[in-house]
């Protein structure tokens, strides 16, 4: 189980760790593989089948923790507290 500070305390520990921050829009097509949010593990990009390419399906912020170490976030935090409630993991009420 996850409190909504420790959702919140690693996203900004990713934040303030990061070197880099990129900003993807719902679809953006920078995105070139399958992205999942580091904190809630919510899929942020999808396949489009015909063209092979790939489309941000969720608004997410990209870390660049160092040139080695790059991780995906759920731009809001609502995302990440829906997705973990969803999965039973969020200790608490999604809205309290
Ligand atoms: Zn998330």
């Amino acid at each position: 189980m996850t409190t909504k500070r420790e959702i919140r305390d690693k996203r900004r520990n990713l934040a303030k760790l990061a070197d880099k921050t990129v900003y993807f829009n719902k679809g953006d097509r920078r995105v070139y593989s399958p992205r999942l949010c580091v904190v809630c593990g919510r899929p942020l990009s999808n396949l489009i089948i015909n063209e092979n390419k790939y489309l941000t399906i969720v608004p997410h912020t990209r870390y660049h923790l160092n040139e080695f170490f790059i991780v995906d976030v759920c731009t809001d935090v609502q995302s990440c507290y829906r997705t973990l409630s969803r999965k039973g993991e969020l200790d608490g009420d999604v809205n309290g």
